[in-house]
């Protein structure tokens, strides 16, 4: 196990989407905080401001869906600062200005391309 390069939360209902985040992200030696619903998102971002350093965000979860919680956490002033990259299987044009509007940093489209999704992630905690 190599050390923490960093923390991640995944807010993702689907539990193989889920694993497949968590083992991708754990053996780069991410940290992950899990979640599966929009409700305990916003609760559990609240709670761990101040260790996260990046939010993966689907959109489509129970109790809230991601983009009200990205409103939610951008309109906090205690929240506003953590970035937030979508992951979505909606491809529509329409769900991502809806993501960019609500303040999403970036948006990576399901299924997962592996080589691809890993050089954002690395990318971003390169330059944070
Ligand atoms: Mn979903």
């Amino acid at each position: 196990m190599s050390e923490c390069k960093g923390h991640i939360l995944i807010a993702e209902d689907n539990p193989t989407n889920m694993k497949l985040l968590r083992d991708i992200l754990g053996f780069q030696g991410y940290e992950i905080i899990e979640t599966y619903d929009g409700k305990s998102a916003v609760e559990l971002i609240k709670q761990n401001k101040d260790k996260i350093d990046l939010i993966l965000m689907d959109l489509q979860l129970p109790e809230m869906d991601g983009i009200e919680v990205i409103k939610l956490i951008k309109s906090d002033d205690t929240t506003k600062h953590l970035p937030v990259f979508v992951i979505s299987a909606h491809a529509m044009e329409s769900d991502m200005i809806k993501a960019m509007k609500a303040g999403c940093n970036n948006y990576i489209t399901k299924p997962i391309q592996l080589q691809d999704f890993l050089e954002k992630i690395n990318a971003f905690f390169r330059h944070k």
